[in-house]
């Protein structure tokens, strides 16, 4: 299980400063842009298109950190050598009994290799398909940890460290941390807004 954080856009709030004074770009067509509405300039094309830059750019940092993450993890899996059939029951939450909570680098991560998301109408990951993860490359910390026949105090201690781990990695990036289950993360469209661009 685990957690999430995000960077909020801004690309729907005013810059510091901008009072929404009509600024008419359209003296030449003899038309006027809407009294409410003001227009786009040049300069708010520019700020956008960096701003968009600049938020693709840490998004990638963040992406290759939550990588390491789970190479670290994955190596101290193998070193407890747990047996697993991969039999995708524990996939099936409701049936399993069992919840599966992200991080927001992690949802992050796994948009970004994977969007469109897919949504989550029922009790079972939508990634599971006939009883294979077809997201197994990207598959967050909880899929990877969760073991049915592990030690729990071996696999608390590392889902602790995992997570601040990730906590770390959001203060660094200045990225907005949340952890939600699953179904919260893919089915809320507000929460997806944060990491989409
Ligand atoms: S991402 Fe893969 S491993 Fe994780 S819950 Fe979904 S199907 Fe299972
Ligand atoms: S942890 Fe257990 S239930 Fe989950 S895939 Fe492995 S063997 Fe199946």
């Amino acid at each position: 299980m685990s957690a999430a954080q995000f960077i909020i856009s801004d690309r729907f709030s005013a810059a510091p400063g901008r009072s929404g004074r009509i600024i008419c770009t359209a003296r030449t067509t003899g038309t006027l842009p809407h009294k409410n509405v003001p227009a786009l300039t040049k300069a708010d094309s520019i700020l956008s298109m960096k701003s968009k830059k600049s938020k693709n750019e840490n998004n990638a940092k963040i992406c290759a950190e939550v990588r390491q993450v789970y190479d670290w993890l994955d190596s101290q899996l193998k070193l407890l050598n747990i047996d697993c059939s991969a039999c995708g029951k524990c996939c099936d939450f409701e049936s399993f009994g069992h919840k599966l909570f992200i991080t927001s680098p992690e949802l992050l991560y796994f948009y970004e290799n994977l969007k469109p998301l897919k949504q989550m109408p029922g009790p079972a990951c939508p990634y599971m398909e006939n009883g294979k993860c077809t997201a197994r490359d990207f598959r967050f910390a909880g899929c990877r940890i969760f073991f049915c026949k592990a030690d729990d105090e071996k696999i608390n201690e590392l889902s602790e460290l995992v997570i601040k781990k990730f906590k770390a990695l959001c203060d660094e990036f200045n990225f907005p941390y949340r952890y939600v289950e699953l179904s919260a993360a893919l089915n809320n469209p507000e929460l997806l807004k944060l990491i989409e661009l």
